[in-house]
């Protein structure tokens, strides 16, 4: 039986691990064991590395409709993040108003709670991205 993709993938998102092709040089994230480009050239040339966390904003939307059972901030901003290293990822920003949020708006990762408890008594974490203040 196949592991849920959550957990298959909780340990890269977790340490914000990537890979990066060592035939063309392209960061995949999550890491995959193979580059999107170069397919079976890859094969065995992929290097794992840890981003650094910091990025710019890519493109972004202002969620207004949050389901009524999730405790979050209304509205909140899901954007594309562009990894300095080239990767890109999508995820929550959070300590900022939406207002504020602009495409190249510098952002660093943080590790926060992404949900309550559940019933299998398992609290979820994962990476949110909070404005780079100047
Ligand atoms: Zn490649």
């Amino acid at each position: 039986m196949a592991a849920p993709r959550f957990w298959r993938e909780a340990p890269s998102r977790y340490n914000l691990v990537a890979t990066r092709c060592g035939n063309c040089g392209s960061v995949s994230f999550p890491p995959r064991s193979f580059c999107p480009k170069c397919h079976r050239k890859s094969v065995g040339r992929m290097e794992r590395f840890r981003l650094a966390g910091k990025g710019s904003v890519y493109t972004y939307s202002v969620v207004h409709e949050v389901p009524s059972e999730l405790d979050m901030q209304k509205p909140y901003v899901i954007a594309m993040i562009e990894m300095d290293e080239g990767a890109k990822l999508t995820a929550q920003v959070i300590d900022v108003d939406p207002k504020d949020v602009h495409i190249g708006m510098r952002v660093r990762a943080t590790l926060r709670r992404l949900g309550d408890e559940g019933p299998d008594g398992i609290i979820h974490y994962g990476y949110k991205f909070v404005p780079i203040l100047n």
